[in-house]
């Protein structure tokens, strides 16, 4: 299988070569030439495997050129016991006959990004190794908080690679704070950046486009990389546990062979939902699509009017992780819905960059409002939804699942339709503790409690376990308390790599 690009199709690499670009040099996003079918029988035959003989399943569909020895190595490497707190290590929870939540979060860092960046830099790496690419690889990241980590702990003692995490030193929380400077590896770095968010985003890019820089890098044997969600490498092993889910429904007698399902994602860069809609498309029996967002609701508007514009007000919610107005990888989805049309993909992705806003066709319109619906929840929908859960159910969610069961909730309300269906759960209650907690009680309760006091609360109403991750950050030692000026990024990792 080749890949080609969403901007331009006569161009076409190899798996290898897409997952260790990124991103195609006209800016396009690398997808694949078509989608490998899986049958009824086959889906059938998922049942009785792990975790990881289904990745491998997915997987081995997709990265034709690697050898069946590579392609297990990196799944064993990524979804091992000792880095997921479950081995079946994408549970299905079931709320009640119809609801179900596929809890993506008990990878190291709580939050559903691990299920792709544990394995990325496997295939990463793999990936260097089949293209002759000798130099040793650095990945930089700009992080507002759940990226960083994961990325991280996914990378972190990695033969071959380096990794250097930046955040704004007062744009995250303690408990993420906290998690990237106790972090351990002997390859990994972290530094603080005095500025926002975007300061640090910014330095990123001026590193990445830093044409001077960069030979110096590659005089000293070193290749920027980054780990951010439009790399092939991450979108395919998300596609995995839709089928996984399935696979368990059928198993539990929840649902019928063949039976269509729901899915609903809280959704913030388009990159869960699109692999749900992949799955699809490959032949996994779902029937509708239910893309949530928060007040940063730009998909919402898509889908029900064909208008993207992202010219609008930023709302910081308590859902952050879905706080984006840009989602990158939408850019694949109307590559799809076009037909593969790359000329108006471009089209499309230029008038993004040049006025915030784009239209699409009656056509692509017509194909989207098929298969996709969509809504948005505020914050006081979204704890309302936390508590309601909690007492109908004793179940806590986080407030970025809660978004989802949000809006699924009032998708039910507004067309009746009784289709099971599957919510992607994307983040433990405990990585958003504080949110919870007032969710649960009030605002008074949480005040003057510090995080690791909560997580013990929380512990007691939800009845379930701290994950060990977060309880063991309270006795960890910093070991990164860098904080540099925005100007001095560079000069971090020059000195990180021992370079001048
Ligand atoms: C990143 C993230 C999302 C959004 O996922 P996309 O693939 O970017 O749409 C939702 N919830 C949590 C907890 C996340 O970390």
């Amino acid at each position: 299988m080749q890949y080609n690009s969403t901007r331009d199709k006569t161009i076409s690499v190899s798996a290898a070569q897409a997952i260790k670009t990124g991103l195609s040099a006209e800016g396009g996003l690398f997808v694949p030439d078509s989608l490998p079918k899986v049958t009824g029988e086959e889906i059938k035959s998922l049942c009785d495997m792990t975790y990881n003989e289904r990745a491998y399943f997915v997987l081995s569909k997709f990265l034709t050129d690697f050898t069946e020895e590579e392609l297990k190595n990196c799944i064993s490497q990524a979804y091992t016991k000792e880095k997921f707190e479950t081995s079946s290590i994408a549970p299905v929870y079931a709320l009640n006959d119809s609801t179900f939540f596929l809890e993506l979060w008990h990878g190291p860092t709580c939050a559903f990004k691990d299920m792709a960046l544990q394995i990325l830099p496997h295939l990463l790496t793999t990936s260097m190794k089949k293209t002759n690419e000798s130099n040793e690889v650095v990945i930089l990241v700009a992080t507002s908080g759940d990226t960083g980590k994961a990325a991280l702990e996914g990378f972190k003692d990695v033969n071959g690679t380096r990794i250097i995490v930046f955040y704004p030193n007062n744009g995250v929380s303690e408990i993420q704070k906290r998690q990237m400077v106790t972090q351990e590896g002997n390859n990994v770095s972290v530094a603080a950046v005095e500025g926002n968010f975007d300061d640090a985003q910014n330095g990123v890019k001026k590193i990445f486009t830093n044409a001077e820089y960069k030979e110096l890098l590659n005089r000293n044997h070193f290749s920027l990389s980054s780990a951010n969600s439009i790399n092939w490498g991450r979108l395919v092993p998300q596609i995995v546990y839709y089928f996984s889910a399935y696979a368990d429904l059928l198993n539990d007698n929840k649902i019928t062979e063949g039976e269509k399902v729901n899915v609903v994602v809280p959704t913030g860069n388009f990159g869960n939902i699109l692999a749900s809609y992949y799955a699809m498309k490959m032949g996994l029996p779902i029937a509708k699509f239910i893309c949530a967002s928060n007040e940063n609701n730009v998909l919402t508007d898509f889908i029900k009017t064909g208008t993207y514009d992202k010219n609008r007000e930023f709302h910081a919610t308590i859902s952050p992780s879905m706080d984006i107005l840009i989602s990158s990888n939408l850019e694949r989805f109307l590559y799809d819905l076009t037909g593969e049309d790359d000329a108006q993909v471009r089209e499309w992705m230029n008038a993004l960059n040049t006025t915030g806003s784009y239209t699409v066709t009656p056509q692509v319109r017509e194909k989207l409002s098929a298969l996709f619906d969509a809504g948005y929840s505020d914050d006081d929908e979204t704890m309302a939804a936390i508590k309601d859960v909690y007492q109908k159910y004793d179940y806590v969610m986080d407030t970025h699942t809660a978004v989802a069961k949000s809006v699924y909730d009032k998708y039910v309300t507004r067309t009746g339709d009784t289709t099971k269906t599957i919510i992607a759960s994307t983040a433990s209650p405990f990585k958003f503790n504080q949110s919870v907690l007032i969710a649960l009680e009030n605002c008074n309760y949480v005040t003057g409690k510090d995080e690791f006091t909560l997580l013990d609360e929380l512990s007691v109403k939800s009845g379930m376990h701290i994950p060990k991750s977060l309880a063991e950050l309270k006795n960890k030692p910093a070991i990164f308390e860098t904080v540099c000026g925005k100007d001095e990024m560079k000069q971090i990792v020059s000195d990180f790599l021992m370079i001048d």
